[in-house]
């Protein structure tokens, strides 16, 4: 039987990392096997649902490259066992009436007022949770598992009774969602029983905490993901990190395509402990990603920020964004990184200006200024060779000048590779800069 697994997000808030991963372990379980994943919107809360929320997911998954084979807009309908026409909820009612009166038909219902409950089987339920083992819920200690409703006194389905019914119908065989359901399943288990069907397989992933180990909510930052995007952060180091939320390869290895994820996900791998949500490992795995992509991928990824930030594109562009390449760990951090590249009147850090001022060794620079204007060359190699002869002719070593020179050039104590800022540069402004200082 092929695997068939999905993501079955209520629209009611955006896209948080925790609904991602439950979207990005489903699809890689089913990538990996071969098998279908499945959109389905669980939209029958009205008053909670929103057309912002609804389009946030599709906007977040197909951002994160998680493409569905089956749900709304992907004509998912022709490929799909079931008779439905719809991946939406709110549109299925008919289903869950047949499934009602299937229920009805086993005498598992009564009457509590305007509402209808389902009679419990009153019997241990064991489930085999292929994350969390097993558990058991003691039905017949009624006190503590009173028999639930199914249909409420307007004529709507809970939660329980829709979800289960789509899981069979959609001939879904392992359900991945997060541990927040664990104790919903012995339910759901008592429900497909009184159907006469068998359960699909169910895996439960751990929750996410903040480093201080408080329960990570809708509220806290990075938890939206539609906010990644703008925060320059790239998609597939997004996927990674979201990945490694619970899951790791069990090597030292953390940075993976998606394609490798696919190549070394499983659910035996999944940690039974709460994953630590922690934004700091996020901007560090998209650095590795940013140093892994070609050059021209970075240009094109980092264009949007610098233009944003109303720096021109210059002829050099491509040399400037590969001196920085790897020292960004968020693509909003370029524009700031290469500016004084760029223009002469990017903004300098006063703090490293007065300490390079205040430095006995900054008295070299227009000598070194005057040694460079002789050169008739011009490169990496050659700019370094003036500083290391006029530190030596002055009997400073070479080190002692990087510090003063990168300042002068730069406006700053860090930045790229100083061969790559006299390239850049070139000679004219080299000079001006260290005459200027
Ligand atoms: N709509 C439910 C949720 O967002 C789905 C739970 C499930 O995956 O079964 O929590």
């Amino acid at each position: 039987m092929s695997v068939r697994t999905r993501f079955a997000p209520s629209p009611t808030g955006y896209l948080h990392v925790g609904g991602a991963r439950t979207a990005l372990f489903n699809w890689l379980y089913a990538r990996k096997h071969g098998g279908q994943f499945i959109l389905r919107i669980e939209d029958t809360d009205a008053a909670r649902n929103t057309e912002e929320a609804r389009q946030a997911i599709f906007d977040g998954m197909s951002w994160l490259g998680l493409d569905w084979d089956e749900g709304p807009d992907s004509g998912g309908d022709l490929r799909s066992p079931s008779s439905s026409s719809s991946y939406y909820q709110s549109q299925r009612k008919p289903i869950y009436d047949a499934y009602f009166e299937k229920l009805l038909a086993a005498d598992r219902l009564y009457k509590d007022g305007d509402a209808t409950r389902f009679r419990f089987d009153r019997k241990p339920i064991t489930m085999h949770d292929l994350v969390c083992g097993e558990v058991t819920i003691d039905y017949r200690d009624e006190s503590n598992t009173p028999d639930m409703v199914v249909k409420r006194s307007d004529g709507s389905y809970v939660f329980h009774f829709v979800n289960v019914v789509d899981d069979l119908e959609m001939k879904i065989t392992h359900v991945i969602r997060g541990e927040d359901h664990l104790m919903n399943t012995p339910k759901h288990l008592q429900l497909i029983e009184a159907l006469g069907s068998q359960p699909p397989q169910y895996a439960h992933i751990p929750l996410i905490l903040n480093p201080d180990g408080s329960k990570m909510s809708k509220r806290d930052a990075g938890a939206a993901v539609g906010d990644y995007p703008r925060q320059g952060f790239l998609s597939e180091a997004v996927v990674n990190f979201i990945a490694l939320l619970g899951w790791s390869s069990k090597s030292d290895e953390e940075i993976f395509t998606l394609t490798e994820l696919i190549d070394r996900f499983s659910l035996e791998a999944i940690n039974r402990a709460p994953a630590r949500f922690d934004i700091e490992k996020c901007k560090w795995v998209n650095q590795q990603h940013i140093a892994k992509i070609s050059t021209e991928k970075f240009a094109d990824l980092a264009k949007p920020f610098v233009e944003a930030e109303k720096l021109p594109i210059t002829e050099n562009y491509a040399a400037v964004i590969a001196a920085v390449k790897e020292k960004v760990r968020l693509l909003t951090e370029v524009p700031a990184a290469i500016d004084f590249l760029i223009t002469d009147t990017a903004a300098q850090d006063a703090e490293a200006v007065a300490k390079a001022k205040g430095n006995p060794n900054s008295a070299f620079l227009p000598m070194l200024a005057d040694h460079m204007a002789t050169l008739t060359d011009w490169s990496a190699d050659i700019a370094k060779e003036a500083i290391a002869s006029v530190a030596q002719a002055n009997g400073a070593k070479p080190g002692q000048l990087m510090f003063p020179v990168r300042v002068a050039l730069s406006g700053r104590a860090h930045g790229p590779d100083l061969g790559d800022v006299f390239v850049i540069l070139g000679k004219e402004r080299t000079l001006a800069r260290l005459r200027s200082f």
